[in-house]
């Protein structure tokens, strides 16, 4: 999740870009950047931290007059939040500049080729090898951006929402979708880029959302021309008229955050199992599994440390790592793990999950088990969060930033990584025969399907709610795997 702004035609393209990006922070932010193009070179300034910190920077940086521009605020995968990770990211050449929104799964083989090609990187981002990806395809054939947009991103599995600008063709920018919004605002003889249109909706109320799988060509002076990137064909334009305000737009026409972030899991649970689950060819892969899994074969049990929400989490996931990988698990409260003389040793790995990355009583506790010589393993949201940071290893949940003060994705992200961590587990453990191993895979995959088939009950869950919401107790009841989930209804 993040926030990515674009402008093309007649007026100063930073007041718009930097108002743009305040409007997507909602969306979450680690940094933020813009790039401008002043009608000979391009103005790149970027910086962890906020908006308010770009502008702050930017306009010392950078001169910042420009009629085309574009911007972003980063919600972290891939590196951790600093000035060279944010966006936007620069080509070799430095010619063309992209902002992008996603996660580029199969990045390593992509840098790795780059590499022996000769390109060098300056970011860990999986973004800056997309944008060297597209030069080098554009330079083998002498291409249009266009037309090498289109063929690095049939190289590419992932998602993404990108703008990408080619400064030795400054009449243009390239958008494409797949799996991350993207709005265009249609002005007069000017165009407006984000990831939804509330940085645009005091401009104009016309916008094009792109579907996945399209691009466009966004060009002064022409109408929007939109393909299918698989196979270039042709997609008429559907120009809306928006009917929403601000706010509304902002939570996704959901009421509230919490019902955006509900409706937001099939997705982001794909985008947690996202280039880590491989059900046909029966793989999981998690880097931070793979480079320790001698530690976690040979562990003579687990703990789990946690608080709240992520606590549940935890419990529902000692039944799964007990079940598959028959290893003895016990779950912790942090803050009474950190308050007594728990008995630890280098035979334990523990593993702490922590939504923000920030628990408090979670990371007094990581660093009690680190002492007495365990192996800590952080499942976080926030990428480069102190618990990151603490722990030997880890695995980001991806489910982007969550608003709503009541846990749901972030919940549902937390289990689907713990599943896949104790599936991978039986997998080297032996424990799972390999039908059960595979049908679980291919179980898992269809979870996002079977999540947005259970949000279809919406009205009824409303109908159900209209008659209990003032009832004086409530008692949730569950057995297995359920216990923990009732509990997670109760709080
Ligand atoms: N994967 C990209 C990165 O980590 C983009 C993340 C985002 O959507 O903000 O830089």
């Amino acid at each position: 999740m993040c926030g990515i702004v674009g402008y093309i035609g007649h007026r100063e393209a930073y007041p718009i870009v930097i108002k743009g990006l305040k409007r997507l922070e909602y969306r979450g932010y680690d940094s933020a950047g813009i790039v401008l193009y002043d009608g000979k070179d391009l103005k790149l300034s970027k910086t962890k931290g906020k908006v308010s910190d770009l502008e702050e920077k930017s306009s010392k940086e950078i001169s910042t007059n420009g009629t085309i521009g574009m911007g972003h605020t980063r919600w972290a995968t891939h590196g951790v939040p600093n000035d060279v990770n944010s966006h936007p990211h620069l080509s070799n050449s430095g010619n063309l500049a992209i902002i992008h929104n996603g996660i580029i799964e199969n990045y390593e083989p992509l840098k790795k080729e780059l590499i022996n090609r000769g390109y060098t990187f300056k970011s860990d981002t999986d973004t800056e090898v997309l944008v060297n990806l597209i030069e080098d395809v554009q330079k083998k054939d002498n291409l249009k951006l266009g037309k090498a947009v289109q063929i690095a991103l049939n190289q590419v599995i992932g998602a993404y929402a990108i703008c990408v600008f080619d400064k030795q063709k400054p009449d243009e920018i390239v958008v494409a979708r797949l799996g991350s919004p993207l709005a265009i605002g249609i002005g007069k003889d000017e165009f407006f880029i984000a990831s939804d249109a509330t940085p645009f909706i005091e401009y104009t109320s016309n916008a094009i959302y792109l579907e996945d799988e399209e691009m466009a060509i966004v060009r002064l002076h022409k109408p929007l021309k939109i393909r299918k990137i698989k196979d270039d064909s042709l997609v008429d334009p559907y120009i809306q008229e928006l009917q929403m305000n601000l706010e509304q737009i902002e939570k996704g026409g959901y009421d509230h955050f919490m019902m955006k972030e509900i409706y937001e899991q099939p997705n982001v649970i794909k985008d947690t199992y996202r280039g880590r689950l491989h059900a046909n060819e029966g793989l999981i892969k998690m880097a931070g599994i793979e480079d320790n899994i001698d530690k976690f074969t040979n562990a003579k049990r687990i703990v789990i440390i946690a608080c709240g929400t992520s606590w549940h989490a935890g419990l529902v996931a000692e039944y799964i790592f007990e079940e598959f990988a028959r290893i003895p698990v016990e779950v912790e409260y942090a803050s009474e793990f950190r308050y007594r003389n728990p008995i630890i040793d280098k035979d334990d790995v523990i593993i702490a999950i922590s939504q923000s990355g920030e628990t408090a009583d979670t990371l007094a506790a990581i660093k009690l088990a680190k002492e007495k010589g365990a192996f800590v393993f952080g499942v976080c949201n926030v990428v480069g969060s102190s618990i990151s940071r603490e722990t030997h290893a880890g695995a980001y949940t991806h489910a982007g930033p969550e608003i709503g003060v009541a846990s749901t994705k972030a919940f549902t992200t937390q289990i689907t990584v713990l599943t896949m961590i104790a599936l991978r587990l039986a997998k080297a453990k032996g424990t799972l025969s390999n039908s059960d191993f595979h049908r679980y895979l291919q179980e898992l995959e269809i979870i996002p399907e079977k999540v947005a088939e259970a949000l279809k009950t919406n009205d009824k869950a409303k109908e159900i709610a209209a008659v209990f919401k003032d009832a004086t107790n409530f008692l949730y009841l569950g057995r297995g795997y359920n216990f923990p989930v009732a509990l997670e209804g109760a709080l």
